[in-house]
C-alpha cells in the first residue's frame, strides 16, 4: 500500500519513453521504489523480430554498468547468462595483420560485454 504524506500519495504513475539502457534502467529503479511504470518503445522487441543479424552489437559493460545492475537485481543474472569476458581490443592494422592491446595488462581485468537482445 502506497505509504502518505499530507494525505497524498508519494507512489507516482509515471511513463518513460523509449526502452534504451537509460529509461529501461530508470523503469526498473522507479518500479523497485514501488512506482507505477509504464514503459514506451517505439521498435519491436528485438527478441522476438526473426531477423536481427546486423541490427545490434555486443555491449561492452564496465564496472559503472555493472554497478547500476546489481542496483535492480540483474548483475549476476547478465553475467552468468549473457556475458562473455573481454581481455583485449584488436587492433587491425592496414596491412592485415592484428595485435591485440589488454584492457588490463597489469592484473589481467576483464569487460563483460553482453549481447543486447
Ligand atoms: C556503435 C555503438 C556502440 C556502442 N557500444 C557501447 C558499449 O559497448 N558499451 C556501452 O556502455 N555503450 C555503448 N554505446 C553507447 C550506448 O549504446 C548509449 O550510451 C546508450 O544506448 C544510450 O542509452 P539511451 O537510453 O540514452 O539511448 P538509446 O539506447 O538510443 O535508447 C533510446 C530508445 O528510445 C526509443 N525512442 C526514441 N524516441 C521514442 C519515442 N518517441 N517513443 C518511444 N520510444 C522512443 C528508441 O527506439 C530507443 O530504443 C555504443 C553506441 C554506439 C552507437
Amino acid at each position: 500500500m502506497a505509504s502518505q504524506q499530507n494525505g497524498l500519495s508519494n507512489k507516482l504513475d509515471v511513463v518513460v519513453v523509449g526502452g534504451g539502457l537509460v529509461g529501461s534502467l530508470e523503469a526498473l529503479y522507479l518500479a523497485k521504489r514501488g512506482h507505477k511504470v509504464r514503459l514506451f518503445e517505439y521498435r519491436e522487441d528485438i527478441r522476438k523480430t526473426p531477423q536481427v543479424r546486423g541490427r545490434s552489437i555486443n555491449l561492452a559493460l564496465s564496472i559503472r554498468g555493472r554497478r547500476a545492475l546489481k542496483d535492480v537485481g540483474l548483475e549476476q543474472h547478465m553475467i552468468e547468462n549473457h556475458g562473455i569476458p573481454m581481455r583485449a581490443r584488436m587492433i587491425h592494422r592496414p596491412d592485415g595483420t592484428t595485435y591485440p592491446i589488454p584492457y588490463d595488462a597489469r592484473t589481467n581485468q576483464v569487460t563483460s560485454p553482453c549481447g543486447r537482445a
